[in-house]
């Protein structure tokens, strides 16, 4: 959301102010920024500083903070660090033009929750477009889980509207893009309006936007299994333009934890949606976020964790160690594992995910699949680009070529990711 985010602001002052290469050249800068784990929120801080020298030469540069961040540290980022000029949060970037051309020394704090007037200025026309382009639908969360930082920094559920969405993919499709990633904190729970004024979800928004011919795959992210209805499931099955992909976060496989996490759903409600969709789409890629360490986890809430990923059988994935966050529920609890535990569970975890991702990957081998190429390797005849069910490939050609969709027959299959000929 952060890499659309940032695409929007840049559309938003291009009229008045030119990118750079590097901040040596620039009289404006941009952190965006993400807040969800410590580690994340901490970088920022020592970004800033290494811009003092430029600050000192540059008189006129404006040191500016987006994101989830400025949202959730305010004024005391103002404070911990002199060299801010301005920030904004998440839902005020229709602002940043206003902030760019304000020759005031003034210090602006943007922190209001606006989304629909972000949205509508900011407006649905793109100028910034490739093969795959993001697209937020949605976003804020409602759902409160015991950790995130989410319903904080983003504020309250969203949902845009279906035919600003529409006209948005539309514009991108008009510069070349093939495939919409839609975006939402809780992105299932898609709730818009569409043209006739009805309520739509996101099952009847994607028959919406799979109406645009030039559009050939859509798909997105993240899902919520709570939200996960029978319309969606449905859809995986019936639509051509859906891709065979979902990213639906369990975070732990114990139900003890799922509950102190505020999840409501139990392991055994998300192998049911899993079982129904797997009927619908055999070899559909599923990808999950899990979070190990949770306050309280014993070693059997983590077998369990275990157990749920060697049931599901993942083909992409993303772990995390617990990180405490300031104004959560988790927070609160007082049964912190020791930073070796999470770091030893973190380990075991992610050996048996890549090793499942490893074993989907080479169901390709030996398959024709057709790859959108997002660009060059690191070798100068290599490109790069992605498969409907989302994997990374990579693939030669001496050639140059003049498309940016080609057809590979898979001829091995690595941890990261596939290896192609070109048909
Ligand atoms: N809305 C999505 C997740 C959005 S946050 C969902 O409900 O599944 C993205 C991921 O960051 C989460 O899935 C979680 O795995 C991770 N995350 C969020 N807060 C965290 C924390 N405090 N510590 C570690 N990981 C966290
Ligand atoms: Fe955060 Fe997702 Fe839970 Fe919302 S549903 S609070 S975004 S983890």
């Amino acid at each position: 959301m952060n890499v659309y985010d940032s695409e929007r602001m840049l559309e938003t002052v291009s009229k008045t102010h030119n990118q750079v290469k590097s901040p040596n050249d620039a009289d404006a800068i941009l952190l965006n920024t993400c807040h969800i784990r410590e580690k994340a929120a901490e970088k920022v801080y020592s970004e800033i500083g290494k811009f003092s020298d430029l600050k000192r030469k540059n008189k006129k540069l404006k040191v500016i903070v987006a994101g989830c961040v400025a949202q959730a540290e305010g004024n005391a980022m103002l404070q911990r660090q002199p060299l801010i000029d301005s920030i904004i949060g998440p839902q005020m970037y229709q602002h940043l033009p206003d902030i760019l051309l304000d020759e005031s020394k003034k210090r602006n704090v943007l922190l209001d929750f606006n989304e629909q007037e972000k949205f509508s200025k900011l407006g649905a026309k793109r100028n910034i477009a490739s093969i795959s382009s993001f697209i937020t639908i949605q976003e804020g969360c409602d759902k409160f889980c015991s950790f995130c930082v989410v319903p904080f920094t983003r504020g309250a559920e969203y949902s845009r509207s279906a035919q600003e969405i529409f006209n948005e993919a539309d514009s991108l499709c008009q510069k070349g893009c093939k495939e919409v990633i839609l975006l939402g904190q809780n992105v299932n729970a898609y709730h818009g309006i569409n043209k006739n004024n009805k309520q739509i979800n996101l099952a009847g928004l994607i028959k919406e936007l799979a109406k645009i011919n030039k559009l050939e795959r859509i798909t997105y992210t993240t899902s919520h299994p709570r939200d996960m209805n029978d319309d969606l499931i449905e859809l995986h099955e019936d639509s051509e333009k859906l891709n065979p992909y979902l990213h639906l976060p369990v975070q732990s496989g114990s139900d003890d934890i799922l509950k102190n996490m505020n999840r409501k759903y139990t392991s055994k409600q998300y192998l049911e949606i899993i079982d129904k969709l797997r009927k619908k789409v055999p070899n559909i890629a599923l990808s999950s976020d899990f979070i190990v360490g949770f306050p309280g986890e014993t070693k059997k809430d983590f077998q369990d964790t275990l157990n749920l990923v060697k049931e599901v059988k993942f083909a992409q994935s993303y772990s995390f160690k617990y990180s405490r966050r300031i104004g959560t529920k988790a927070n609160r609890i007082n049964c912190m594992l020791t930073e070796e535990e999470k770091n030893e569970r973190l380990q075991v975890l992610q050996m048996v995910l890549n090793k499942q991702k490893h074993s989907y990957n080479k169901t390709f081998v030996g398959k024709r699949i057709e790859v959108f190429i997002k660009g060059k390797g690191k070798k100068d005849n290599q490109y790069r680009g992605t498969t409907k069910w989302m994997q990374s490939t990579i693939f030669e050609s001496n050639k140059h070529l003049e498309t940016n969709k080609v057809n590979l027959k898979v001829k091995s299959a690595m941890d990261n990711c596939l290896l192609g000929d070109l048909i």
